[in-house]
């Protein structure tokens, strides 16, 4: 059976139709699961007894296994089990004064092996399917106050490397959810030959480059796709990207104090991301390291941060120190892994909106 948003629109207008129903129903049973982003439970324009028969004959492809919500209220974590396996693959919101961002695993687990990396620790289990990719976005609006203005490709998996599901989630996501291409990002730890292919693609979809070191020896040690994707190649096909796109490439660095922090290290990226093209340059966000249970690594210290930071803007790089948010329910970057327990929900003061 096809699952809730996996379903085309074709599919589901022949559904309608099998049961008798007008053509005009297609488009309102389409708004209320994407324009509108709401259950169909509660799809108003549509009586009750259609809502419960479309429930049945679309049914969800993830069951909910828990939900985490960090102290600050404003960051949601789920666990789900994916119907059709059990495979296990996580979700989290957060939430802004007007705005909430979702960012989406690609695949439950990863094979990419970063050592840092919760999920990389964990290995792979499998590629997801875009109903599946989609399916996140759409049970984390259902729960979100402020409406859903980005989703980043931030969560378990590579999504690089389960290109074809995750390029039909981000045209659904596009054409249908109407959440615009260019607050789409795509974060990748260097998977060359997709980046070149996003370069290629019509909807401009913001890229990220997981890069954490300048030079391929220090990168190698954290990122082992850097033996078969050096660093030069990676940047050489991010070029192209902000080429083709006209867009600012930002680049990730997971900060890990004496390992890749040093006013050297700091330099050595400098000069390399100076003279990147494109509008606006190089971006650097810069992210102190989340602890995980495989690595024994820890954050740089603010101060140490604060100058690595300074050293890049000193190339004409801007440069951003990101907040970590979630780290109490586990759920900042790196931190997601299948299997986990993860924290029940907190008090009912604690928890989120309606
Ligand atoms: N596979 C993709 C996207 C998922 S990881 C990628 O690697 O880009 C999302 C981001 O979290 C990446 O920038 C990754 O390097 C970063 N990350 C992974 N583990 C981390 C950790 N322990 N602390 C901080 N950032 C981490
Ligand atoms: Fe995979 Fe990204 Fe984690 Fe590396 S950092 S193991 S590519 S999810």
């Amino acid at each position: 059976m096809t699952s809730r948003y996996a379903a085309s629109r074709a599919e589901v207008a022949a559904l309608l139709d099998g049961w008798g129903e007008p053509a005009y129903r297609v488009t309102q049973v389409w708004d209320s699961l994407y324009r509108q982003l709401q259950p169909i439970e509660d799809a108003s324009t549509l009586a009750r007894p259609l809502r419960a028969q479309i429930a049945d004959a679309l049914p969800p492809s993830l069951e909910l296994v828990t939900r985490a919500t960090a102290r600050d209220a404003m960051t949601t974590k789920w666990l789900w089990a994916c119907t059709r396996d059990d495979a296990q693959i996580e979700t989290v919101l957060m939430r802004y004064p007007t705005r909430a961002t979702v960012c989406v695993s690609s695949q439950a687990g990863c094979a990419m092996g970063c050592t840092f990396c919760a999920t990389g620790q964990a290995g792979f289990e499998r590629h997801l399917d875009a109903g599946e990719i989609v399916e996140q976005v759409a049970r984390a609006a259902h729960e979100s106050p402020q409406r859903v203005r980005n989703v980043v490709f931030m969560g378990m998996g590579e999504p690089l490397a389960n290109y074809d599901p995750v390029w039909s989630a981000i045209e659904r996501l596009h054409h249908d959810v109407g959440i615009s291409a260019r607050r789409i990002t795509v974060s990748t730890v260097g998977v060359v030959p997709g980046i070149l292919r996003l370069a290629r693609e019509r909807l401009p979809v913001t890229l990220a480059v997981s890069l954490h070191a300048a030079i391929d020896e220090d990168r190698r040690v954290l990122v082992p796709l850097d033996d078969r994707y050096p660093i030069a190649a990676v940047l050489d096909a991010a070029a192209e990207f902000a080429g083709a796109r006209g867009r600012r490439v930002t680049f990730e660095y997971a900060c890990i104090e004496g390992v890749n922090d040093s006013p050297d290290q700091a330099e050595a990226l400098g000069r390399l991301l100076g003279p990147f093209p494109g509008p606006g340059g190089a971006h650097v966000n810069l992210i102190p390291l989340n602890p995980t249970a495989g690595f024994g690594g820890a954050a740089s210290a603010t101060p140490r941060l604060r100058a690595f930071a300074d050293r890049l803007r000193a190339h004409g790089i801007t440069a951003t120190v990101r907040r970590n948010r979630g780290t109490d329910i586990a759920a900042a970057c790196g931190q997601l892994r299948s299997r986990d327990a993860i924290p029940r929900e907190g008090p009912p003061s604690a928890r989120m909106g309606p």
